[in-house]
C-alpha cells in the first residue's frame, strides 16, 4: 500500500512474517530448526507481549495485537520475537534439546541476546515500554478496561447478594474467628479480614495483601456447608506465616497451638479435595460463569 508514493506498512500477517525471517536471517542463521514455526498476533494484552507454546510439533509464537499499531516503535516487535526466540533456542517448544533448565532463571534471556549483538535493542524496548505502555494502553484501549470495571462491578454485587443470603457466614464471624486465633497465637501484626468478590480465575481460598495488611476471604467458604476448620487452617496458616515467614516447617508447629492434627490433615484435605469442585459450583450459582478450571 501506498500514500502519496511513500509505501504504508501495515503490520498485517504478511508483513509479520517478512519481519520475523528477516530477523532469523540476520541474528539466528546458526540455529538448527526444530518444529516449524507458525506466527500470529493474539489479543489485546495489557501484560503479555508475546508467548511461544507448543500444539502438534508446531512452534506457536503469539504477539500482542497491539503491537500491530503504528504507533508501537518496530523495534518492539522485533525485540518480543527475538524474546520468543530466544526461548525456541533454549529447547522450549521447539523440540531441540533443552539448553537451560528455566526459561528466565539467571538472565538466560539477556545473555543469549548478547551473544547476537540483539541485547542493545532489546533494553532500548525494554525501556520503551516501561515509558510508554501503560498510557499506550490506556489510550488504545478504554472498551477493554471499561468492560472490565463493568464486569468487576456486576461481580461484586452478586457476591454482596450470595453474603445477604440467611445462614451465610458474615464479616462479624471472620473477625471474630480471627481475633480468637489471635488470642492463642499472638502476632505482631494484627491483620485486617475481609470477603473477596472472587472472578471465575480467582482460585485462592484467601490470600494476603501485605501492603494493606489483610487476608481475603473467597466468598464462596461463607456458606454454613463449609467446615469451620478451614477458617482455623486458612486463619491461622497466614497469621503463623506473617510471623514465621513461608516455611511449612515452621508454620505447622504454630498451626498445632490453635487447631488438632487431625483438623489440620482434614482442612488440607478439603482444600485439595472439596474446594476445586465446590468453587466452580458456587461461582456458577453466583455470577453464572461456567467457564473455570
Ligand atoms: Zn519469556
Amino acid at each position: 500500500m501506498t500514500f502519496e508514493g511513500v509505501p504504508i506498512h501495515v503490520r498485517d500477517q504478511d508483513w509479520l512474517v517478512d519481519r520475523f525471517n528477516m530477523l532469523l536471517k540476520t541474528y539466528f542463521s546458526d540455529v538448527r530448526m526444530g518444529y516449524p514455526i507458525v506466527l500470529s498476533y493474539g489479543i489485546r494484552a495489557q501484560r503479555r507481549f508475546g508467548s511461544i507454546s507448543e500444539r502438534n510439533r508446531q512452534a506457536i509464537i503469539r504477539l500482542n495485537a497491539l503491537f500491530a499499531h503504528p504507533d508501537v516503535p518496530e523495534m518492539i516487535i522485533d525485540a518480543t520475537l527475538a524474546h520468543e526466540m530466544v526461548h525456541y533456542v533454549h529447547g522450549f517448544c521447539s523440540g531441540l534439546p533443552r539448553k537451560v533448565k528455566f526459561p528466565h532463571a539467571d538472565r538466560a534471556i539477556e545473555k543469549e541476546l548478547e551473544k547476537r549483538g540483539l541485547l542493545v535493542m532489546y533494553d532500548e524496548s525494554e525501556v520503551w515500554l516501561k515509558k510508554n505502555w501503560s498510557d499506550f494502553y490506556e489510550t488504545h484501549c478504554k472498551d477493554l478496561k471499561a468492560a472490565k470495571e463493568e464486569r468487576a462491578e456486576s461481580h461484586s454485587m452478586l457476591w454482596q447478594m450470595w453474603l445477604a443470603m440467611p445462614n451465610m457466614r458474615d464479616l462479624n464471624y471472620l473477625n471474630c474467628k480471627l481475633a480468637h486465633l489471635l488470642s492463642k497465637f499472638p502476632s505482631p501484626i494484627v491483620p485486617n479480614i475481609e470477603w473477596y468478590p472472587a472472578n471465575p480465575r480467582h482460585q485462592a481460598i484467601t490470600y494476603y495483601q501485605s501492603h494493606t495488611h489483610t487476608i481475603y476471604v473467597h466468598s464462596a467458604l461463607a456458606s454454613a456447608k463449609v467446615p469451620e476448620y478451614v477458617f482455623d487452617f486458612e486463619l491461622g496458616y497466614w497469621i503463623a506465616r506473617i510471623k514465621y515467614g513461608s516455611s511449612w516447617n515452621k508454620i505447622r508447629p504454630a498451626l498445632l497451638q490453635i487447631m488438632s492434627e487431625a483438623d489440620i490433615n482434614h482442612a488440607i484435605a478439603w482444600r485439595s479435595n472439596t474446594w476445586p469442585n465446590y468453587r466452580r459450583q458456587v461461582m456458577k450459582a453466583v455470577t453464572g460463569y461456567k467457564r473455570s478450571k
